[in-house]
């Protein structure tokens, strides 16, 4: 059965996609730990990180890094903190979180923010992706 990532990238749930190419995909996050909380995935339904092979772990990292960049541009932040945990989905995932204080990288700690704020964040970020 399909992980609800490969929905998300299907358009079968809608997301405030980011940014896309032929084999990675980046979303904001449902309930993020901070604005602009943001998750990069394969578009190949793998459960955890380290059992994608190599190139695709590899460019996983780099599309990563660009929308790392997209972010450091749109959002206020000390700097991007970076987390891979994949407890709840098993369709792997990179966390990255704008984050100005520890606590933003405790996954106890929630933001709650509109669709407007949502729609523009993601914007914004889209905007800014190279
Ligand atoms: P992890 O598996 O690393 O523990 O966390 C999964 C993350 O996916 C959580 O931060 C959760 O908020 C996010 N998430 C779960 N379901 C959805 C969804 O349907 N849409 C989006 N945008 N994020 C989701």
């Amino acid at each position: 059965m399909a992980t609800i990532f490969t929905k998300i990238i299907n358009g079968e749930i809608p997301s405030y996609k980011v940014a896309e190419d032929e084999n990675y995909f980046a979303f904001l996050d449902i309930n993020p730990n901070a604005k602009g909380h943001t998750l990069v995935i394969p578009k190949q339904e793998v459960n955890k990180i380290f059992d994608l092979d190599e190139s695709t772990y590899s460019g996983l990292m780099s599309f990563a890094y660009r929308v790392a960049k997209a972010l450091e541009k749109s959002v206020v932040c000390k700097r991007i903190g970076m987390s891979v945990v994949g407890l709840e989905v098993p369709h792997v995932h990179v966390h990255l979180i704008p984050i100005t204080i520890m606590d933003d990288m405790r996954f106890t700690k929630k933001e709650k923010l509109s669709n407007e704020e949502f729609v523009a964040l993601a914007s914004s970020i889209a905007r800014n992706f190279e």
